[in-house]
């Protein structure tokens, strides 16, 4: 069986648009956006009111500095504030094709709009073409992790294999048996899967067919990348973005960070005052997806990052968000999954027997692991407590019960001890 090629080609011709063309669209999509939210979104005009923002006085890209910063946090809250997702939709919830929902709880809405998400051009830089067959390996439930993918793999005539959170017994078998071509999940569940294949007996080369990988959810190391690409002689490409606005970059063949989605304007801004930083400084990602449905102005992602506008080999044009390096708060993304401080101190006040907790994070070997330490005297509820913690946070902690006073007086309720490379 040949190769298809996967290094070359650019989907779209927004992907190279010169600095002035560039500049131009964004500063048209933003007009519209703005002038449109500020007319069907009441939280929108609510806000643009508060801030005295005029949208009629938006004149260049810098103007967005006027607006206040939305924290992704705040959405929990808003959304709750009455219909239309406490007025931040410009339509009802019955005119949309689904309603997603995250950890937080925060509801993810989706419109019947093509590529909602925006992964197309994402997909393509990473690799995926024509005929491929693809496993996605996301939860298919309630949030919008696997479903987001199918559209871009569609749109690029490639086949999906919807295996989601299947045992990795029936992955492999299916990546085996139908010769998949194609994995979309997190990079340590492949780990995983070519450590189960190995365990067993299966070739990674030989036996399988996966040629290209899109990952993303969780930060991973180059050793890991390269391991798994060296396995299953593959090409791995990670994508970044949200539940609640879709796409915000890709990586393409060159791999020297994400390429800032074309249907997106993002900043870099001080996490404290909002204030764009110069491209090079770390901050954190506001993103306004051009998305009239749910027009998320100025999201907070919570994210750090810096901008690279370097050229890059590949031609395309759009500047790159360097790595991730980290998170602005306490909330720590396990294992794809944002774990709030808020909600395991709901979980933990059920137990008065616990006097105080911390998570521990780490990644040995490059995958997550998540420790809940609880301060207890002769605590007898430990099967119940991990019970009750995964069905509130979605993850199954290692439990470690201490004696009070282990814990040192000061405490992040996080403490993220992950290691990248
Ligand atoms: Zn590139």
């Amino acid at each position: 069986m040949t190769r298809k090629d996967r290094t070359e080609g650019i989907f779209s011709r927004r992907e190279v648009l010169d600095e002035s063309e560039r500049k131009q669209y964004y500063l048209i999509q933003l007009k519209d956006l703005l002038q449109y939210a500020y007319r069907y979104s009441e939280d929108v005009k609510k806000r643009f009111d508060r801030a005295q923002f005029n949208v009629d006085k938006f004149r260049q890209l810098s103007d967005i500095k006027h607006i206040p910063i939305l924290k992704k946090k705040e959405l929990i809250f808003l959304q709750s504030m009455g219909p239309r997702l406490g007025g931040l939709l410009t339509k009802d919830l019955g005119e949309l094709k689904r309603v997603f929902m995250s950890p937080g709880p925060i509801f993810d809405p989706e419109d019947r709009s093509d590529d909602y998400w925006g992964w197309t051009e994402g997909f393509y830089a990473a690799g995926f073409r024509a005929g491929d067959l693809a496993q996605i390996t996301f939860p298919y439930q309630l949030a919008p992790s696997a479903l987001m993918f199918e559209e871009p793999l569609k749109n690029l005539s490639c086949a999906v294999v919807p295996s989601g959170q299947s045992d990795s017994t029936t992955q492999l078998e299916i990546m085996q048996k139908l010769r998949v071509t194609g994995y979309v999940g997190a990079p340590s569940y492949l780990m995983h899967i070519a450590q189960k294949a190995e365990e067993v007996g299966v070739n990674l080369r030989k036996d399988l067919y996966v040629e290209v990988a899109f990952v993303t959810g969780e930060k991973f190391s180059e050793k890991m990348r390269s391991t798994l690409e060296k396995k299953f002689d593959l090409i791995m490409r990670q994508g970044y973005g949200t539940a609640d606005v879709g796409c915000i970059g890709y990586e393409c063949f060159h791999k020297c960070g994400l390429h800032i989605a074309n249907r997106a304007y993002v900043e870099i801004c001080h996490p404290d005052t909002g204030i764009p930083l110069k491209d090079g400084e770390v901050g954190e990602i506001v993103v306004t997806a051009f998305n009239k449905t749910y027009p998320l102005i100025r999201l907070a992602t919570g994210d750090l990052s810096y901008i690279d506008r370097s050229p890059c080999q590949c031609g395309r044009t759009s500047p790159r968000l360097g790595s991730i390096v980290g998170r602005v708060d306490t909330t720590a993304r396990i294992k794809g999954m944002f774990v709030y401080p808020h909600q395991v101190e709901h979980v933990m006040a059920q137990y008065e027997e616990i006097k105080r907790w911390q998570i521990e994070v780490t990644n040995p070997g490059g995958i997550d692991e998540m420790t809940l330490l609880i301060e207890a005297v002769n605590f007898k509820r430990e099967d119940e407590l991990l019970h009750t913690f995964r069905e509130k946070i979605k993850l199954r902690p290692l439990l470690k019960v201490l004696t009070p006073g282990t814990l040192p007086p000061q405490i992040r309720p996080i403490e993220d001890k992950r290691k990248w490379d």
